[in-house]
């Protein structure tokens, strides 16, 4: 069972950092893989060099958090295959700034992007994941979800929400065989953080406190993601699987 063989996978945000590095396992595991940016030229290139590898992968032009680039995602799926065995909630946005200073429309941008559109896609691809009778979702939240980690707050509570929202859609769904599951990252080198991490002020206090002493790789995520999108994790629904290097585990 540690393999994705035959499974048909969407993934959202799929052209860079956690989700590229997912939609790179989810293939070399076997699976078929519709993925997604709002950049169109990098999903070509992507889309074509796998292809040449052989890889079923499609990439979708698509914004999730406007309904036309969720119904893409749907149109997609039902021209391809009519059914759907995992969803990858994985993309997301932060700006980070103190409370005061967001703008109405940054405060609805990163609550429409990391909290809105992963319930909109969830419930617009539910008929395919319940026709697939053993589907797997996986919303990628963040370790802001559990602890303020200063990287501003309707980032936290964007994610804090999708966590929520995780436990209410796991047992909903159980009983279409749906498994809904969280996975929670600590810093992990990507290029949403990559100016964040090479600043010293920045970095050293993470460092400093992060147990293993370290950010984590793109692929230690992926590896989680695919471990819950797998029929191995088949009993585990409901959950936020914080992959944090032991930060949430001590308060110094
Ligand atoms: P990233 O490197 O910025 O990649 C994000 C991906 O999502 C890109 O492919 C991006 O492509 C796409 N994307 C962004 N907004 C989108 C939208 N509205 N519609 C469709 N696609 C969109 O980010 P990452 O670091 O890999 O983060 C992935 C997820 O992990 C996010 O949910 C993030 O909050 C979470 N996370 C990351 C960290 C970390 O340290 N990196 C820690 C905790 C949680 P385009 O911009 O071209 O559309």
């Amino acid at each position: 069972m540690w393999n994705l063989k035959n499974k048909k996978a969407v993934i959202t945000g799929g052209t860079k950092g956690i989700g590229k590095a997912t939609l790179m396992e989810f293939l070399a595991l076997g699976a078929e893989v519709i993925f997604t940016s709002r950049n169109k030229e990098e999903i070509t290139a992507i889309e074509k060099e796998l292809q040449k590898e052989g890889h079923k992968v499609f990439g979708v032009l698509s914004d999730v958090s406007e309904a036309e680039g969720r119904d893409a995602i749907v149109s997609e799926v039902e021209k391809r295959w009519g059914t759907l065995d995992i969803l990858v909630n994985n993309a997301g946005i932060n700006i980070r700034k103190s409370a005061v200073e967001y703008s109405d429309e940054e405060y609805q941008k990163i609550i429409g992007i990391n909290l809105t559109a992963p319930f909109m896609l969830s419930r617009k691809l539910y008929p395919f994941l319940k026709k697939s009778g053993n589907a797997s979702i996986i919303n990628v939240a963040s370790v802001s979800a559990v602890v303020d980690t200063k990287t501003g707050s309707p980032y936290g509570m964007s994610k804090a929400g999708l966590v929520m929202q995780t436990k209410n859609l796991a047992t909903e769904w159980a009983k279409d065989g749906i498994r809904v599951n969280a996975m929670s990252p600590w810093f992990t080198e990507t290029p949403l953080t990559k100016k964040l991490l090479g600043q010293k002020e920045r970095i050293d206090p993470i460092l400093k406190h992060t147990p293993i002493g370290r950010v984590a790789q793109a692929e230690e995520m992926a590896n989680v993601i695919a471990f819950l999108a797998m029929d191995n994790s088949s009993y585990i629904t409901g959950q936020n699987l914080v992959v944090d290097g032991g930060i949430t585990s001590t308060a110094l």
